[in-house]
């Protein structure tokens, strides 16, 4: 199901990676991650190729909600008790630098770019939103805190980021697009060191970042403890109201309001990929309560990969693999996470210092409660007894009757009612 950003804007189209190609740094994936890291390297003189196994764009990217901000849900308070108040300032550093990276490209292109106020909410939570406001002064950043929000439902206040930013991702993609060196149609199927096995040969680079959203290599990085995915679904609304700025419920299974041009774009409806969630059923009843006179002009879904911490997953693959590099687990705040991502690897590809590349390093200490709950999900996912397993570690699929489709609990992978493969980590269609 296409989105609206892929609906209203076309991509250039590239060539396949036919034969046997040598590269400096080959890129695995064409979504933001992907395509913002290779043109960081390109910047700089670097020979970069990436392979995409589809169109680029056609993963998560292309379905978000495109909201340019660093204020990622009430993560500050969390950072700052998890680890200290210092890193939730360099974690709100590295992605203000992302954020003036989108803005300073985007002053240069057509892409919609429009600066929008940012808002997280909580419908019943003031405590989450008062320890917030006190972490970000401790930070010396000058949020605001509203009462009185321009939605439809009652909240308990948010936490206001001033001077934040929206756009048109597809349009602004397109313009980075025409100035790399892309081979889509390019299915990476397996990594023999630093040579990538495509469908139709090989792709020899010196150095290699895996940006395909669920890293698909298992044998290092224990990537599939400490991810999971979580789906979520947008409708685009006409008739229904203009609110203004960018607004998201801090709660994992709140709502999403921000517009574009006449529509209002809502989303919600989440739940952990393979399990039961509200779907766009959920955001209907919202719409038939709140905006009878609204009409659906469009919906889609995706889904986005959540990392144990609230932090993305940005550097090398594994301590093992000094020539392989990774970024994931933007826990849907993958727009900035990208270009973060794209930051730091840039130097880290050139072997040059970073002063966040400790902070997002994938090897990070992973002792957290949703490294137990992940665990568990993979334990009841391997014995379940059903005939249809994913092909990723054989986990049970279970059907998604919202959009049609096999669905994995454990890591996320999802197939078509045909078996043919959705979204990774699993790495091929479903066999009969
Ligand atoms: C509904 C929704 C709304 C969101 N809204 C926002 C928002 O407003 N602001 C924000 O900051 N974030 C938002 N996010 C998060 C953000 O969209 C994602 O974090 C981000 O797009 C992920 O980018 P990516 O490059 O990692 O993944 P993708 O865009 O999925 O790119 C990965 C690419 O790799 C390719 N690939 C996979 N495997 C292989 C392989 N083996 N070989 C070759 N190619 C491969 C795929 O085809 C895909 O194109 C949202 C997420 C969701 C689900």
């Amino acid at each position: 199901m296409e989105s609206y950003w892929q609906k209203t804007a076309s991509l250039p189209q590239f060539p396949r990676a036919e034969g046997e190609l040598h590269t400096d740094v080959l890129v695995i994936g064409g979504g933001l991650a992907g395509l913002l890291t290779a043109f960081m390297l390109q910047q700089k003189g670097v020979r970069v190729t990436v392979a995409e196994k589809g169109r680029i764009f056609s993963g998560e990217s292309g379905k978000t909600t495109a909201k340019i901000t660093y204020q990622h849900g009430l993560v500050y308070h969390r950072i700052a008790k998890r680890l200290s108040v210092e890193a939730a300032k360099q974690y709100l550093e590295a992605n203000r630098a992302a954020f003036e990276a989108y803005k300073e490209l985007c002053a240069e292109m057509d892409c919609d770019y429009a600066v929008k106020d940012n808002f997280v909410y909580t419908v019943d939570d003031p405590v989450a939103l008062e320890k917030e406001m006190t972490v970000l002064q401790k930070m010396g950043f000058s949020a605001r805190f509203c009462q009185s929000l321009a939605l439809p439902i009652p909240t308990a206040g948010a936490v206001c980021f001033p001077d934040q930013a929206q756009f048109h991702p597809v349009k602004f993609i397109a313009d980075i697009a025409r100035r790399l060196d892309i081979r889509e149609h390019t299915f990476v199927r397996a990594m023999e060191g630093k040579t990538a096995v495509t469908d139709n040969g090989k792709i020899y680079a010196d150095k290699v970042v895996v940006a395909s959203h669920f890293p698909f290599i298992n044998n290092h990085g224990a990537f599939f403890l400490k991810l999971y995915q979580h789906r979520s679904y947008v409708l685009a609304l006409k008739n229904a109201q203009n609110v203004g700025g960018m607004y998201v419920d801090d709660s994992k299974k709140g709502l999403s309001f921000r517009n574009q041009g006449d529509l209002l774009l809502l989303g919600g409806g989440d739940h952990r990929t393979g399990k039961k969630g509200g779907n766009w059923n959920e955001l209907l009843q919202f719409a038939q309560t709140h905006y009878p006179a609204a009409a659906e002009q469009c919906r889609w879904a995706a889904q986005d990969c959540m990392s144990l911490d609230e932090m993305p997953y940005i550097g090398r693959y594994a301590k093992r693999t000094p020539h392989l590099y990774v970024a994931s687990g933007f826990n849907k705040w993958g727009v900035t996470g990208s270009m973060t991502a794209a930051m730091i690897l840039k130097d880290l590809v050139l072997d040059q210092k970073n002063e966040y590349a400790t902070l997002f390093s994938p090897a990070r200490s992973m002792l957290t409660p949703q490294l137990f709950l992940n665990g568990l999900e993979s334990v009841v996912g391997l014995l379940t007894p059903t005939v249809k397993r994913c092909p990723h570690l054989g986990c049970a699929l279970h059907w998604n009757n919202a959009e049609r489709s096999w669905d994995c609990s454990c890591h996320g992978s999802r197939f078509s009612e045909n078996g043919k493969l959705l979204d990774n980590p699993a790495n091929g269609n479903l066999k009969e």
